[in-house]
Parts: structure tokens; sequence; C-alpha cells
């Protein structure tokens, strides 16, 4: 069983928040201003397109080849316009690994610095998952129900859930295709399409060192990639660039902007003030940290210390030690303030 929990979580910190399903249920959408649609995405990070008479824009992949297959299919309910640009927000895998299900006529439009990054955080991992410990827990779970008699117990059939989920996953993945952006840009990119504007922006570091805010500037809406994880926990991993400090002030300076609804990352499609709900879980927890750093603590002890009950977030919660190691760091390294913001 040990085996098992630990390849999974290697599972999880490979993939990111990837949710397994062996069905696919049809994905939920909804038109969040006119012409311009949501998927709160199960399986991945959170969808946007927007129809208009000269084609359809997506912001958003999906988690791999079958769920980028998904939502083509939510959009092909929607419109019989071709998609004709994909924007992918940044280069973690449960935003891009869907790309392989969509058409092949499409542009794709990244920051620049997203096929590096993919190259050197991606490909590895993602090989290494489906040649090594996928099989090699597949393999696991196979001996684990030979050696269970009663093919009727609830654990043989646990057991074989998992594997038949895993066995899906796993023929899913191998097609797991990177395909290079067709544009990209370093600052902004700005383009029109019938009479719709789009704005994609490079605000600086946050989440990671390639992730964009995508404006929909006649509807008053953004999404924002993973710059917001709406009432769960964030991930910050330090080696994709994370830069905390800087993540506050983009949240912030939006907040000022005129932005009616805000399509997350994860979470929920929420109004304006999930920028701010962002920004405080930031501000509070490195006020927290800084206290107790102040007071003499050693960042093992801030870790005890810090109830996570204190944030009121569900999900991602084995991040939430995370959290406080790299906004630590970035505390010690900067020796500025941050709550006082
Ligand atoms: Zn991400």
């Amino acid at each position: 069983m040990k085996v098992r929990i630990i390849l999974l979580s290697l599972l999880i910190i490979i993939l990111l928040f990837t949710k397994l399903s062996n069905a696919q249920e049809d994905l939920n959408y909804f038109e969040v201003s006119e012409n311009l649609y949501a998927i709160e995405n199960p399986h991945g990070g959170n969808i946007a397109f927007l129809v208009t008479r000269k084609g359809v824009v997506v912001i958003d992949a999906g988690a791999t080849p079958n769920n980028g297959k998904e939502i083509v299919s939510v959009i092909k309910s929607v419109t019989k316009k071709p998609i004709k640009y994909l924007i992918l927000t940044h280069s973690h895998g449960d935003h891009i690994n869907g790309v392989a299900g969509f058409p092949n006529d499409i542009k794709i439009i990244a920051h620049q610095n997203l096929a590096k990054n993919n190259a050197s955080f991606n490909t590895e991992k993602l090989n290494n998952y489906i040649n090594n410990v996928l099989p090699g827990y597949l393999v696991n779970l196979k001996l684990q129900m030979g050696s269970i008699e009663n093919k009727e117990s609830e654990e043989y059939i646990a057991l074989e859930q998992d594997y038949n989920t895993n066995q899906e996953y796993y023929e899913d993945i191998k097609n797991i295709e990177f395909r290079e952006p067709d544009i990209t840009f370093e600052d902004y990119y700005r383009f029109k399409i019938a009479d719709e504007r789009i704005m994609l922006e490079f605000p600086g570091p946050g989440h990671t060192n390639d992730n964009m805010v995508v404006k929909f500037s006649n509807h008053n809406v953004i999404h924002t990639g993973d710059l917001v994880f709406n009432e769960c926990f964030p991930y910050l991993i330090v080696d994709h660039g994370v830069d905390v400090y800087n993540w506050i002030k983009i949240l912030d300076d939006l907040y000022e902007e005129n932005i009616t609804t805000v399509i997350p990352g994860h979470g929920e499609v929420g109004r304006k003030i999930i920028l701010k709900d962002q920004s405080d879980y930031f501000k509070n927890l490195s006020y927290q940290i800084e206290a107790l750093k102040n007071a003499g603590y050693n960042l093992e002890d801030i870790k005890k210390r810090i109830d996570i009950k204190d944030f009121d977030l569900e999900g991602n919660e084995n991040q939430f030690p995370v959290n406080i190691e790299v906004i630590y760091t970035e505390l010690v390294s900067k020796g500025v303030e941050w709550w006082k913001f």
C-alpha cells in the first residue's frame, strides 16, 4: 500500500493536478459574456472560448489528448465555426498536454519561454512517467490483484478500478505531443478577430516565468491562467520561476482595472473579487511567516506553527507547506515586508 501511495504522489507531482477519470462525462460549460464561454475543467486547467464570425479562439488545451478532444467537442456543440487560435496561458502540463486533441490547422500562441520551459521541465518527466513510473505502477497493481483470492471483495474491486483508470490514462497520455507555438511574444501580443480584440500580457513572473493574462477587451473578462487558484491552494514551483512578490503586484494591478469576470486557472469562475482573494492569501500568509521569522523561529518551526485552517481553502492541501517554504525563502532573499503593500 505504501508503494502505491508513493507512486501516486509522484504521479500528482509530475502531472500537477490532472485529475484521473475513466468516465468521459460531458464537460460543464456556460456563457460568461456574449459569445464568450468558460469550461470549468475537472481534469486540468479551466478553459475559455470566444466564438466570432471568423472562428473560435480557445484559451488552454486541457491536461491530456482525450481532455483536449472533450474540449473540442464542447466547442463543436456550441458553434460550427472552426477553431482558429489556441492560446496557452503557461507551460504546465495540465494546461498544454491536451493540444494533441485539437485540430492541426489551428494557430498556437504562447509566451516565448513556453517551448523552452516545456523542454526543460516537462518532457523528461513525462517520458519517465510514461516509460517507467506508470507501467511499473500498473504491474504492481496486477500483482496485488493476483494475490487476492476473492475477486468480489471490496479490496479487489478497488484495485481493479484503479487499474482500469490508470490503464486508460496510460493509453491517453502516450498520445501527448508538444507542438511549437506558431506565434510567441515577450511582453504583450494584441490581435483582432472579427469585431473582437484580445490582449495577451506577460506581467512578469508570478506562477511561472511564462504566465500570461488574457484580456477579452470587449467583455471586461480575463482568463488569468494559474495566477488565480480560486478557493484552493496554489502551486508554487521554484524551478518554474515562481515569484510571489511580483505575483501579488500583478493581482493588485489587475484589481484596479475595469474587469467584471475572472476565469481562473483552477476553481470556479468568479467576479473580480477573486483577484483580491488570491492576493490576500499571499499577504496574510507572508505576514504570518514574517512575524514568526522576526520572533526567531526557523522554517520548520514556522511550518508547524501556521495553521492551515486559518485559510478558508480546499484542495491541493499538500501544497501548503511548499507555499510557506517558497514565501519564506523569498522573504529572506528580498528582505521586504510584503504585507505592507
Ligand atoms: Zn500551473
